[in-house]
C-alpha cells in the first residue's frame, strides 16, 4: 500500500492510496483504518501534504560511514540522535526557506521510517510490526550554524527544514533500497540503506527504550556522504527505490 495525504475538492484535507497513478480519497488514517470514499483522482489535480504529521521527528546523525569520514569524525558507537519540530514539516512540492541567519544551506538524502503503532520496549525482532512503512525525508542544515551550537537543534530546526514525502509505502524492504539525491538534476549523493551503520530495527528498539514511539513519529536515519550546499533557486531531488521523489524548491526568506 502507499499512503499520501492531500486536499481534494470534494473531500478536502484527508488521507488516501495512491495506486496505478491516481489517488483515491479516503476517510480515517492509516493509523486507526482507511475507508476509500469512492473518489479518486488524477494526481495533478490534489495538493500533496506531508504524508503524516508527528509528534516527534527523530533524525540520526552519521549513520553512513562515508559521511562520518566526509567530516572528519569517528564511525560513532551509539546512534548521534536529535530531533526537529513539527513546525519544520513540509511536503512534496513546498518551497524550503533558505534563513537569513545561514550562509550555508545543505540538503541531506534520508531514508524515513513512520511509526504505525504505540511502540514502547520493543525488541529489534519486534520492531518492524510497529513500522507502517517509509518515506523519504530531506534533513534541510544550516551547516555553517551547525558547529557554532555545540548540538544541533537551531541548524536542523528551522521551519521548513523537514520535507517528507510524497507518500509511506509499506511494500519496500528499508535495509537495501538505492538512495540518490540531486541539484538541479546533478547527482550528488548515491548509495544504499544498506549501508547504515545502525539498521531500523536496531534504531525502533533503540528509541522506543528511550521514548514512547507513537503512530505518525518519524524516525530519519541519515544521510551518505556527498553533502554540499544549495542557493536559493535550486531544486532539490532526492529519489529512493520504490519511494518516488522528494522535490523541493529553495526559496530566499
Ligand atoms: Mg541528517
Amino acid at each position: 500500500m502507499k499512503y499520501i495525504r492531500m486536499i481534494t475538492d470534494r473531500e478536502g484535507e484527508c488521507y488516501g492510496i495512491l495506486k496505478d497513478g491516481r489517488a483515491f480519497a479516503a476517510e480515517g488514517t492509516p493509523f486507526t483504518g482507511l475507508e476509500l470514499t469512492g473518489s479518486s483522482y488524477d494526481l495533478q489535480d490534489v495538493r500533496l501534504l506531508p504524508p503524516v504529521s508527528y509528534s516527534k521527528a527523530l533524525c540520526i546523525g552519521l549513520n553512513y560511514r562515508d559521511h562520518a569520514e566526509e567530516f572528519g569524525l569517528p564511525i560513532p558507537e551509539t546512534p548521534v540522535v536529535f530531533m526537529k519540530p513539527s513546525t519544520a514539516l513540509i511536503g512534496p512540492g513546498d518551497d524550503i526557506i533558505y534563513p537569513e541567519m545561514c550562509h550555508r544551506l545543505d540538503y541531506e538524502a534520508e531514508l524515513a521510517v513512520v511509526i504505525g503503532k504505540r511502540c514502547r520496549n520493543v525488541t529489534e525482532e519486534d520492531a518492524l510490526s510497529y513500522v507502517l512503512g517509509y518515506t523519504i525525508a530531506n534533513d534541510v542544515t544550516a551547516r555553517d550554524l551547525q558547529p557554532k551550537n555545540g548540538q544541533w537543534t537551531i541548524a536542523k530546526g528551522f521551519d521548513t527544514f523537514l520535507p517528507l514525502g510524497p507518500y509511506i509505502s509499506d511494500e519496500v524492504d528499508g535495509g537495501n533500497l538505492m538512495i540518490t539525491s540531486r541539484v538541479n538534476g546533478e547527482t550528488k549523493q548515491k548509495s544504499n540503506t544498506s549501508n547504515l551503520i545502525f539498521p531500523v530495527p536496531y534504531l525502533v528498539s533503540y528509541l522506543s527504550r528511550v521514548m514512547t514511539l507513537l503512530p505518525g513519529d518519524v524516525i530519519s536515519t541519515g544521510t551518505p556522504g556527498g553533502i554540499s550546499g544549495m542557493n536559493p533557486g535550486d531544486v532539490v531531488e532526492i529519489e529512493i527505490e520504490g519511494l518516488g521523489i522528494l522535490k523541493n524548491r529553495i526559496a530566499k526568506a
